[in-house]
């Protein structure tokens, strides 16, 4: 802003770009924030894990959307997506936390249903780690099935097998060409297997298995690890910790192919060490001890894969497909996912924009927030030094915005 007109902006302009960083934040939160959902019981539902209430009660808990910006806002939250059968623990004793959109919220008892994993404590996947959307390269996948690992979230290398997720190859010496585990998943007995042999006894350490990608041009595309399905090709996945549980019945299911669109082996030099002890001990019947090798595997499904499970619920003859079926109806048909109110309000002084955010502050999501964080600081002040500006059309000048600044300073 100037003197000069031609680098001015009127407060219409402004109000203009006003309205439209309030519509990306009510993007980011569209909901309406004033039930909690604690009276609805157990519901699938977006769920937070607070981390404040957590340290101070030593109590894992997990509350949800309106509470996430209601009551916790200025506490340290985890974004967890959804849950199944989960109940809110704001107010209740887990958290010792008076719930402001319930009230009496302090004689509320938390809910027996709820099973909290380590996703509560800000870590996730088997490799235990916290999630940082600023740094985290790799892609994340949630387990559909969750009765062991309870929705649990992964890294796509963990679901190989693989250490690390390494596409950068900024530092990669020649030899690394060579090691790449996952180029004949398709054939798991093969090639692959032999590559990663040949690792061992090179007394390689097992987790410098990037994945190369030599061609530049592929910059720009979502980089997907060597033998792990296109993100677009599947629904979603089931673990390898939730099928080893219902081992037998996931061995039939897998060869469904209007269900399954393919699985994924979980190869560590574990199991590799394993089969080198099974051949070793008979190498009579090699290629028969190479069969009965059993890789974790995860099972990723195709995108109508609900009907298909219930074609295959009202035609089979096994029984032991049918009773497994009947007691994981979800995957006949997932539970909708409960949402809140849509926030319905054009009203920038509502409350929505404010107390969204607020709670934006507290979870990381991309670098849009920074502007909002930035915008929200001066909003308020600002609104109200132009008010008179764009009650008479009148433009704003260099002297005008100065006066304001020392004002704020003052
Ligand atoms: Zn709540
Ligand atoms: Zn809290
Ligand atoms: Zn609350
Ligand atoms: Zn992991
Ligand atoms: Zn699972």
């Amino acid at each position: 802003m100037s003197q000069d007109t031609q680098s001015s902006i009127t407060a219409q302009e402004y109000i203009s770009s006003q309205n439209a960083l309030e519509k990306q934040a009510r993007e980011l939160m569209p909901y309406d924030p004033n039930t909690c959902t604690y009276s609805m019981g157990s519901i699938r539902q977006q769920i937070y894990a607070c981390l404040t209430c957590l340290e101070k009660t030593n109590q894992l808990s997990g509350v949800c959307y309106s509470c996430s910006i209601q009551c916790h806002h200025d506490h340290n939250l985890i974004e967890l997506f959804t849950k199944r059968n989960f109940n809110c623990d704001c107010g209740t004793t887990r958290t010792q936390f008076p719930c402001s959109l319930r009230s009496n919220s302090k004689d509320d008892l938390p809910s027996n249903d709820n099973i909290y994993n380590q996703n509560y404590k800000g870590i996730f996947c088997d490799c235990s780690k916290p999630y940082n959307p600023l740094e985290e390269k790799s892609n994340m996948l949630q387990c559909i099935f969750g009765d062991q690992c309870n929705e649990d979230w992964y890294h796509d290398y963990c679901i190989m097998g693989l250490d690390h997720y390494d596409v950068d190859d900024t530092n990669h010496d020649d030899n690394d060409k060579s090691v790449n585990k996952l180029d004949s998943l398709g054939e798991p007995e093969q090639d692959a297997q032999t590559q990663l042999e040949k690792n061992l006894q090179n007394n390689d350490s097992i987790g410098d298995k990037r994945k190369q990608d030599d061609n530049p041009d592929d910059q720009d595309s979502e980089p997907v690890l060597n033998g792990f399905p296109n993100l677009d090709d599947f629904d979603c996945f089931i673990c390898w910790k939730c099928i080893n549980h219902h081992k037998p019945i996931f061995d039939k299911i897998k060869l469904n192919n209007e269900i399954v669109l393919t699985t994924v082996d979980k190869i560590t030099s574990k199991s590799l060490i394993e089969r080198n002890e099974i051949i070793k001990s008979n190498t009579n019947s090699l290629l028969h001890k190479k069969r009965k090798i059993d890789y974790d595997y995860s099972i990723f499904l195709k995108h109508n894969h609900e009907e298909n499970f219930t074609y295959l619920y009202n035609t089979t003859t096994d029984q032991e497909i049918k009773s497994f079926l009947q007691t994981h109806p979800h995957l006949l048909k997932d539970e909708p996912i409960y949402e809140p109110p849509q926030d319905e309000s054009d009203d920038d002084n509502s409350s929505i924009y404010d107390l969204g955010a607020r709670a934006i502050n507290n979870l990381p999501r991309d670098k849009a927030i920074e502007g909002v964080q930035a915008y929200q600081n001066i909003k308020d002040k600002l609104k109200e030094f132009l008010k008179p500006f764009a009650k008479d059309g009148k433009i704003v000048g260099e002297e005008d915005v100065k006066g304001f600044f020392e004002n704020i300073k003052k």
